[in-house]
């Protein structure tokens, strides 16, 4: 009889389940939440007040690990959108044209997304999770892990009767953004992991909205993408149709850019871009919920790849890395990591060095990722970083030269946008044709924000009644232009 035992039943914890339950004869998930029965807030997923997009490549990871699943979300209201084709995009630099391109964006609440995945999951007969359990330490020593214990919570629990050890052939760690990893190891006598930290402080805010009435079905949404490397904090704004005829407003911003909490500002906020489009849909949108707040958005990257760690032992999701969530890469880098998994449990099956393996193919997912996302955020002003600033102002000018080529040119945008969310790999950015057109840069003028919007029909007479609208920029409000 072998066993798995998962630390963590959130996105990474549920699909690495879903791929052990392949090659062994049960698999444990210990999760310290308990899961709501219906699409719905937990302690343990702080996130899920705020806006969630699936990128292509993640949800494409998701139907090969657990099929149909994207259908079952689209069936629970998921918004499909083209990316930049169905979305008002402005880009760190200009605002993107029209033109389709091979990917989308699967648009909805975490409460959903996971409500979905998890019944798709849970569906595994092998698969059981304890809910209102947490892990509290690895039982084995520095060369092979050989259960987990853990701890029963909640008011049922006494506190004797509630301390157990799980033993396991195999332990995946995937307890997320707060992984205690590094003291679970350093306890068994393992040598600390390495570790790359960037954190240029971003804070998001974040409001649900019933969209009005005459909203079209087409609605595009808004993507505001904040600008490194000006010397200013970036900010940004995605305003976003979910299920049900609701919006997700969240803003955002970097160390200085931090977005308003209050009511009033925060309806009427157009931060540093050029058109007040998301104060103007606000004013007509019913507030369903107050706004709230989330810090903490560091990219964080333990090194496990690097490390020797014991046997019967490996580390997925967040806990491996954790991305600024501002680019929406965790779940896709997750999904795919889930993928890893099982490429390589397929190959050899429980060897020794399955986490060795697994860890070498999860870092070059990462790697792709950590560079959009931690090497962007080191270009903006007081982020704190363990990372080597090489060549700053060749970074930031062609961070800014890919920009603008992409939100004129079709080719360009087509590469960027699906190396960007995980269906084309890097390479394709190093092609010559697409360096070429890089470097030639921009061949007729950016649009204006008005043409931009005017490219959407879908938009109709939403962001109409300007005098009506009252608008405030950070200057205004109190934060740092
Ligand atoms: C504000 C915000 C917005 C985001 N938006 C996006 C987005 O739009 N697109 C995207 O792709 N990604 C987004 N992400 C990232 C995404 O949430 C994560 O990458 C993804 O959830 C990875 O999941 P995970 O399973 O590794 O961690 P989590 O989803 O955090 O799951 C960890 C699980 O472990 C449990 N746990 C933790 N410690 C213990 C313990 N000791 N014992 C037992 N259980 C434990 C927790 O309860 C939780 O259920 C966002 C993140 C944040 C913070």
């Amino acid at each position: 009889m072998t066993a798995a035992v998962v630390l963590g039943g959130g996105m990474a914890g549920l699909l690495a389940a879903g791929v052990l339950a392949d090659h062994v004869d049960e698999v444990v998930v210990v999760e310290g939440d308990q899961y709501p029965e219906e699409p719905g807030a937990r302690r343990g997923l702080p996130q899920g007040h705020h806006n969630h997009l699936f990128m292509k490549g993640g949800a494409d990871a998701l139907d090969e690990l657990l099929p149909g699943t994207t259908d079952l979300l689209r069936a629970a209201g998921a918004q499909q959108r083209g990316l930049p084709h169905d979305i008002l995009t402005r880009g760190p630099r200009d605002w993107f044209e029209r033109n389709p391109t091979d990917t989308w964006l699967l648009l909805m609440s975490r409460a959903v997304l996971d409500h979905v995945v998890r019944g798709q999951a849970l569906r595994n007969p092998k698969l059981t999770v304890r809910q209102h359990t947490k892990v509290v330490g690895l039982v084995g020593d520095a060369r092979r892990v050989t259960g987990v214990r853990v701890e029963r919570e909640g008011p049922a629990a006494d506190a004797e009767a509630s301390e157990e050890t799980l033993p396991a052939d195999i332990v995946v760690d995937a307890t997320g953004r707060s992984a205690r990893t590094p003291q679970w190891l350093e306890e068994l006598g393992v040598p600390a992991v390495e570790e790359d930290k960037v954190d240029a402080g971003f804070a998001y805010a974040s409001r649900w909205y019933r969209a009005p009435a005459d909203t079209p079905e087409d609605f595009p949404g808004v993507m505001i993408q904040v600008q490194q490397g000006t010397g200013r904090p970036g900010r940004g704004v995605a305003l976003l149709p979910n299920e049900g005829g609701k919006w997700i407003v969240t803003q955002f911003g970097s160390k200085g850019g931090e977005p308003p909490t209050d009511e009033k500002d925060f309806a009427t906020y157009s931060g540093d871009w050029d058109h007040p489009v998301i104060a103007r849909l606000l004013a007509r949108a019913t507030p369903l919920t107050g706004i709230r707040s989330y810090r903490g958005m560091h990219n964080r990257w333990r090194h496990y790849e690097k490390a020797r760690l014991p046997e019967g032992f490996l580390v997925i999701g967040d806990a491996f890395a954790a991305l600024n969530p501002t680019y929406g890469t965790g779940m896709t880098v997750s999904a795919r990591s889930a993928l890893v998994l099982r490429t390589e449990l397929r190959r050899t099956g429980l060897t020794p060095d399955l986490g060795r393996r697994v860890h070498k193919g999860i870092a070059k997912i990462v790697a792709f990722a950590w560079q959009s996302s931690a090497g962007n955020d080191v270009l903006f002003p007081g982020a704190e970083s363990t990372l080597p600033v090489r060549a700053e102002k060749f970074q930031t000018w062609f961070g800014a030269r890919i920009s603008q080529v992409a939100a004129r040119n079709r080719t360009v945008s087509n590469t960027t946008f699906s190396v960007g969310t995980f269906i084309a790999p890097p390479t394709r950015m190093a092609s010559l044709g697409y360096l070429w057109r890089i470097l030639r840069g921009p061949r007729r003028p950016a649009l204006t924000a008005e043409q931009a919007i005017a490219q959407f029909p879908g938009f109709g007479t939403l962001i109409e009644d300007p005098a009506a609208v009252p608008v405030s920029h950070p200057s205004d409000t109190g934060r740092t232009r």
